[in-house]
């Protein structure tokens, strides 16, 4: 078995990381490197899908969920408007290969929303 990914280790308690929600399928962090000034990440507690298409073929309903919890999200530590971004693959700057999405909130300039 592989080593568990690092939001794994944050969900044990093993590396730090504030855990700002936990369902029972699915939790959010802090991005350590934020790029908006609110970058979230919501993640499903399980490891299987590395990336949002392997994630929607084949639990359809997580995804939801953590749709769901992006707007909640968004809607506690922002205006309730956010940008929700999937990097999938590496050259797409995919980083970690344990599902996330990126919450990002705030800061966009009037040019940037054309
Ligand atoms: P990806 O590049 O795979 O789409 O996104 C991975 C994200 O995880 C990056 O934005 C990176 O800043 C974040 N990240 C990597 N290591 C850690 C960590 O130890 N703690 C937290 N909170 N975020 C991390």
């Amino acid at each position: 078995m592989s080593e568990p990914s690092v939001f794994s280790r944050i969900l044990a308690g093993d590396i730090p990381g504030e855990i700002l929600v936990e369902t029972e399928n699915v939790f959010a962090i802090r991005d350590i490197a934020p790029q908006a000034p609110l970058h979230l990440l919501v993640i499903p507690k399980t490891e299987r899908y590395r990336d949002v298409g392997e994630l929607a073929a084949g639990d359809p309903a997580l995804l939801s969920e953590m749709v769901a919890v992006a707007g909640s999200l968004a809607a506690e530590h922002a205006d309730g408007d956010y940008r929700l971004v999937f990097n999938t693959g590496a050259n797409a700057g995919q980083t970690v290969f344990h599902v996330h999405a990126h919450v990002l909130a705030g800061g966009l300039q009037e040019k940037e929303l054309r």
